[in-house]
């Protein structure tokens, strides 16, 4: 029996998130009512400079998607993070986080909601800055790519309680936006509330 979870929250709507997550320790995030999804990045917690490398982790893996199994990797080659459960599969890593400048791109809009602000003031409150933010994971998103290399956010298709645990190999700092986009079908357009969990091993 493992022993007590060390941290549980409920992220809101449209909120970031962020937490050290302790090498050996699981962070688990679910999306609680399904079709959310969930922009990640996470750090070395012992040097911030060395984070999440999307080219990094799908080279080594030789695919384009993240799930079980799936090494995620630094800039540096570090193991910071490994997928041990997951109930979704083929979690996006290439099409990064919403921005004002990409939804004014994409569909002609200026908002002041985004992973982007999200990810600037939740790493702000970590003393980062925003040259901190990298391509990153979207959880619960699926970006299917076609032969002619065209590719688009495929309508939510996560059931409630869809789950991804997460086991640190180093001291980590996750950092997460509950996506608050509203102009594509990556969460149903109705953002909803996800839970995250640190626990200090898979059993708890
Ligand atoms: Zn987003």
């Amino acid at each position: 029996m493992g022993a007590a979870s060390e941290l549980e929250a409920v992220v809101p709507a449209r909120a970031p998130w962020s937490g050290v997550v302790p090498a050996g320790a699981v962070l688990t995030i679910t999306d609680l009512e399904g079709q959310q999804a969930v922009d990640f990045l996470c750090y070395d917690a012992a040097d911030p400079s060395d984070r999440y490398s999307a080219t990094n982790t799908i080279k080594v893996q030789g695919n384009i998607h993240v799930g079980l199994g799936t090494v995620l990797f630094a800039d540096s080659g570090a193991a910071l993070m490994t997928v041990i459960a997951d109930s979704f599969g083929l979690h996006d890593t290439i099409y990064g986080c919403c921005s004002n400048p990409n939804n004014r791109l994409r569909y002609g809009v200026m908002t002041t909601e985004s992973c982007y602000s999200n990810f600037a003031a939740e790493l702000a409150r970590r003393g980062l800055g925003r040259e901190a933010i990298v391509p990153n994971i979207n959880w619960f998103m699926r970006v299917p790519v076609n032969p002619d290399g065209s590719a688009g956010i495929a309508e939510g298709a996560t059931e409630p309680g869809s789950a991804v645990s997460l086991r640190a190999e180093r001291d980590v700092l996750a950092v997460l936006s509950n996506c608050p986009q509203m102009h594509n079908p990556c969460n149903g357009y109705a953002p909803s509330p996800v839970r995250v969990r640190i626990a200090r091993d898979q059993t708890d």
